[in-house]
């Protein structure tokens, strides 16, 4: 039999984006109804590799507004949730390099610093010899890299954990295992959303649903523009400390964890809602890290995996009210950097929800006209 349940405002998908939404409410003392398809977490936010890139406060570009303000806050979100849930998510400001290898490297590096110092970041220039003594494991070929002391990486999978359990401290509720199938519209309104086991009422509903929100938007007639993206990651260990901090390379990377595990990432492809590991996959990252990191050959394998991003045809992240109806809203299309964007989406999303001014003006982030 099919029972009525009820919240202020109902999230459907519980990854980093709707547990970021649901916490920032349920701070507010919003009644908070959370629904997971599966289990909390264990998508696209499980596969992530965490990596926080440092912001660009002179930038007014939307998206790098967001950004900046999102890795602003992770420091004392951190801290609070840790004291909510008893889970630390591992936030570690260890910096980030750049490594270039080949003939115009030099160059390269070169117009990257000039152009982050004009961007008004702080970065670091680092000759061959500098890089060796910080990243011994580093190809001796390396021409030059440039060093982002503002990077950072958190672990996403304990960081969806503490935020839903904080949530839940504050007073949401969690159901798992229960996929929306279809929302009950009336006058261009929702009432309710339905489970195979539940009629769920609220007076707000939004769609937090990755990578699925375009077949979830079908179902209420809007066109939500976003498609799955895979990426594939491998997992090595080696000794704590012999890597220090986030390698980057011709849009690869490998992220050091404290226990001396070490991420190598990641693919992109197009290729529908397949999420297994491919063995291209794995040697297109294996092949990538010990050119860059010859010094980590010894690494043993541990597993490897994929996951898929909410990416957008055009435009993304959308945050914001869908225009078709009064009060159904959506926070998705986060793509390859929906952990660094979490907490001020949660934040914006929070602030719309209970008509409060936003920190930053939404409108950059609604869908796309023409394809909504
Ligand atoms: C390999 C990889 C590496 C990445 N690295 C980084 C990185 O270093 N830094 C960074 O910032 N970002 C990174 N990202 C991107 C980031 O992980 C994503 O942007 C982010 O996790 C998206 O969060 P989400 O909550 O929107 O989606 P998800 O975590 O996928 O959550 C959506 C949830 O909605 C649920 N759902 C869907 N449909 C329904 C339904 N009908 N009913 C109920 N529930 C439903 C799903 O089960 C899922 O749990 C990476 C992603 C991948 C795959």
């Amino acid at each position: 039999m099919v029972k009525t349940k009820s919240a202020d405002v109902i999230i459907v998908g519980a990854g980093v984006i709707g547990c970021t939404v649901a916490y920032y409410l349920a701070k507010q003392g919003v009644s908070v109804l959370l629904l997971e398809r599966g289990r909390v977490g264990r998508e696209a936010s499980w596969a992530s590799a965490g990596i926080l890139n440092h912001g660009r406060p002179a930038s007014t570009h939307p998206y790098e507004r967001l950004a900046t303000l999102s890795r602003s806050m992770f420091e004392p979100l951190v801290e609070e949730i840790i004291e909510l849930s008893g889970v630390d998510p591992e936030y570690r400001s260890t910096g980030g390099i750049h490594v270039f290898l080949d003939e115009e490297g030099v160059e390269k590096a070169r117009n990257y610093y000039r152009g982050s110092i004009l961007a008004g970041l702080e970065v670091e220039y680092l000759e061959p010899a500098d890089l060796f003594e910080l990243e011994p494991t580093v190809n001796r070929d390396a021409r030059a890299a440039i060093r982002f002391p503002g990077d950072g990486s958190i672990r996403p999978p304990r960081l969806v954990r503490a935020l839903s359990l904080a949530a839940q401290r504050l007073g949401t509720r969690i159901l798992e295992h229960s996929p929306v199938v279809d929302l009950e519209i009336r006058s261009g309104r929702v009432v309710a959303i339905l489970t195979p086991e539940d009629r769920i009422q609220g007076e707000s509903f939004v769609l937090a649903t990755g990578a699925w929100s375009g077949l979830v938007g079908n179902r209420v007639g809007v066109n939500l523009p976003v498609y799955s993206s895979k990426g594939e990651i491998v997992l090595l260990e080696s000794l704590p400390g012999k890597l220090g901090q986030i390698v980057n390379n011709n849009g690869h990377y490998l992220v050091p964890r404290s226990d001396g595990k070490l991420l190598v990432g990641a693919t992109e492809e197009a290729v529908g809602f397949d999420k297994s590991s491919t063995v291209h996959g794995v040697l297109e990252l294996l092949d990538w890290a010990f050119h860059v990191a010859p010094g980590l050959s010894d690494a043993t394998f541990v597993t490897s995996w994929a996951g898929l991003r909410p990416a957008a045809r055009r435009g993304g992240p959308f945050l914001g009210r869908l225009r078709e109806f009064e009060n159904l809203y959506v926070a998705t299309a986060h793509n390859r950097s929906g952990i660094l964007l979490a907490p001020a989406s949660g934040l914006l999303m929070s602030q719309l929800l209970t008509n409060r001014p936003t920190s930053l003006p939404l409108e950059p982030f609604a869908v796309p006209q023409s394809e909504a």
